[in-house]
């Protein structure tokens, strides 16, 4: 980059963050509303209206209902440079409410779109649009796989959001994931006058989780299989006929998902054999890895490192729709500290995400999304957007399998 060109980047920044700092009550008052109104998958109807409020008012091109009910798309800027896309959640959990933290999603979202509207809107911006897209429905719903199946991110450079999570990780390995529901059919019997006359899906239940547990030697250290028996009898003096399980399965690699789905089934078909049970079992509800994309990922660590952030880079997380994004946007998904040890999904981290400590992280990394968005729209860094693009073209199109 020449001279002229850093020192516009300079201002960008500057302009990037002053507004994020000089909008931080605001931010932190669309958070607090979202984190009091807590509403489930594809129900954010609340969430949905603040936001977009929240950012028409602030100058954005909005369109409410974006191809889902609660989805928006929130735009800014002019054609023929790079576009961006930062990423909002904002749905909550059923019993534990925000306890995942995601109505700091969407205030960092927003903070971050801000700071970038501010910094295209100096005299002498470069050409570049920033679009703060809402998507609903992460927590099992797969919002974010209707809005890519509508073909909401096609024509966009780059797509990165921030969640709460107990420690700074820049690049967690977020797996695959798909459910699994598994269903026993025997026969019903009187269970003392006559028990041989029953086949008892029961039973087949606890074989099928103990040959699971048993297959779990031969997983992956980073695989996961987790489930529970959701029906299984009622009364003891009848052998069971049904038995219902259901299990998430996850993997490193959405390529390695076919092998643990047929050791798993493998396991579902034993249990049938043994006791007698007829057996059926689907998959559904996948989430892709994320594939995070190396190059933007350096990016946005120079930029935690330029805000004096420690991170670590790698940790085994949890499973996101943020994965099937990176398969057809160059994507990354930073985890950060919001203040509380606790893990996601506890009745802490609810609390964690509604207290004010969360707010300086939470805009720390809006900035950091910011920056690194504003480095990568920057003509002299060019070459920057390139290295991304080749590398998502190289590595990740070729694996197509985003669910477009
Ligand atoms: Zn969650
Ligand atoms: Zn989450």
């Amino acid at each position: 980059m020449n001279d002229q060109d850093s020192a516009l980047l300079s201002r960008s920044k500057a302009a990037a963050e002053a507004k994020i700092e000089e909008s931080a009550a605001a931010l932190h008052e669309l958070s607090n509303d979202i984190w009091t109104h807590p509403e489930l998958n594809y129900e954010e109807r609340h969430a949905h209206a603040s936001l977009t409020d929240f950012l028409e008012r602030e100058g954005f091109e909005v369109t409410r209902n974006f191809h889902v009910d609660t989805a928006f798309k929130a735009t800014y800027g002019t054609d023929g440079g790079a576009h961006v896309c930062v990423i909002c959640e904002y749905d909550a959990l059923p019993e534990i409410d925000h306890a995942c933290g995601h109505p700091l999603i969407a205030e960092s979202g927003a903070a971050a779109g801000l700071g970038i509207k501010a910094a295209l809107e100096l005299p002498d911006a470069p050409k570049g649009r920033v679009t703060v897209m809402g998507t609903p429905a992460e927590e099992g719903g797969g919002g974010k796989i209707e809005l890519i199946k509508a073909g909401a991110f096609q024509g966009m450079d780059v797509a990165m959001m921030v969640h709460p999570y107990p420690r700074n990780v820049s690049r967690p390995v977020i797996l695959a994931c798909t459910t699994m529901d598994i269903t026993f059919t025997g026969r019903a019997a009187h269970a003392s006058s006559c028990p041989w006359e029953g086949v008892n899906a029961l039973d087949a239940a606890i074989l099928c989780y103990a040959n699971i547990s048993a297959m779990r030697q031969q997983l992956k250290p980073e695989w996961r299989v987790h489930g529970t028996i959701l029906k299984a009898g009622n009364t003891p003096s009848i052998i069971p006929e049904e038995s219902q399980m259901t299990f998430y399965l996850r993997t490193v690699e959405s390529l390695d998902m076919p092998t643990l789905k047929e050791k798993i089934g493998g396991c579902a078909k034993g249990a049938a054999s043994a006791t007698g049970c007829k057996v059926e079992f689907s998959f559904g509800g996948d989430y892709a890895n994320l594939a995070t994309n190396e190059a933007l990922a350096s990016v946005y660590e120079r930029q935690l490192s330029d805000l004096s952030v420690d991170y670590a880079v790698s940790e085994v997380t949890f499973s996101t729709d943020m994965g099937d994004v990176s398969y057809v946007v160059p994507s990354i998904h930073p985890l950060y500290y919001i203040g509380t040890d606790a893990a996601n999904h506890s009745r802490e981290f609810n609390t964690a995400t509604g207290a004010d400590a969360a707010q300086k992280p939470t805009l720390t990394q809006a900035k950091a999304m910011a920056f690194t968005c504003l480095d990568l729209m920057q003509p002299g860094n060019r070459h920057l957007l390139d290295k991304v693009k080749k590398e998502f073209n190289d590595k990740v199109k070729p694996l197509n399998v985003a669910q477009s």
